[in-house]
This record gives structure tokens, C-alpha cells and sequence, in this order.
């Protein structure tokens, strides 16, 4: 039950640099540095509440590699929508190899 949203695709040619714009589970998204826990919690509040006013302005980026995510950024938005409770969080994917991953996980 994912949703694919491909307007930026042909808006902006996306396809040709790798990238799509994805609402994906925040659950499907392994942190394998983790530390949400690091956060400034005043920057995640202030994040809870502008996403509820005006939603998520700029996707979290993520790595795709074997049909997994992978987030190595984004961690104030991504803890701001598990606080949230929301389901599912907009990224912007881009597909690697398990070299491009190892290189992240570095
Ligand atoms: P993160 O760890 O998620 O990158 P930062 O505090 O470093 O958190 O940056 C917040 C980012 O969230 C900025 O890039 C900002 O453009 C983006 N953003 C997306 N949606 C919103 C929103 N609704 N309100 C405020 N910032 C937002």
C-alpha cells in the first residue's frame, strides 16, 4: 500500500538522475547509524509543529540498496514523524550498490 508519486519525474526529469519521490513506511526505513537519540528536542518540536501546520516541505533522503532503505540523514524529521505517529514519511530515494552503502555506514 505504498504510494509512488512520480509528478516530480516528469516534472524535473528525476528518472534521469536516479531519484524518486516515494512515501515510504517510516518503519521500512533502517537507520543503521541510529542516533535519533542525539537530537536537539527543540528543533524536533518545532519540526512536530510545522509539519502539522504545513506538512514535510523537503523529503528525508534515502538509500535504496536491494530493496531495502536505508536513512543516514534527516533524523530531526524522521524523529519528528514517529513522534507524530505518522505512518509513512516523504523520500526522496536514490538506488545504490553495497559499495555506495558501506561508504555511508563509514
Ligand atoms: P534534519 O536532521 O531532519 O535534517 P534539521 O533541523 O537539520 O533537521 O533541518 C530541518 C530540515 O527540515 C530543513 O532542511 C527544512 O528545510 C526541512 N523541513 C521540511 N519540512 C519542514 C517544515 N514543515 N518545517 C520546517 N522545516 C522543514
Amino acid at each position: 500500500n505504498w504510494t509512488f508519486d512520480n509528478k516530480e519525474d516528469k516534472s524535473s526529469g528525476a528518472a534521469s538522475n536516479g531519484r524518486q519521490i516515494l512515501e515510504l513506511p517510516v518503519a521500512a526505513i533502517r537507520r543503521p547509524l541510529g542516533r535519533t537519540r542525539g537530537n536537539d528536542q527543540d528543533k524536533v518540536a518545532a519540526l512536530m509543529e510545522s509539519i502539522t501546520a504545513i506538512g514535510l516541505q523537503e523529503p528525508i533522503d534515502v538509500l535504496e540498496v536491494d530493496g531495502v532503505y536505508y536513512g543516514f540523514s534527516g533524523c530531526h524529521r524522521y524523529e519528528a514523524h514517529q513522534r507524530l505517529g505518522l505512518e509513512t514519511i516523504r523520500c526522496r530515494v536514490r538506488k545504490a550498490n553495497k559499495e555506495v552503502l558501506k561508504m555511508h555506514m563509514m
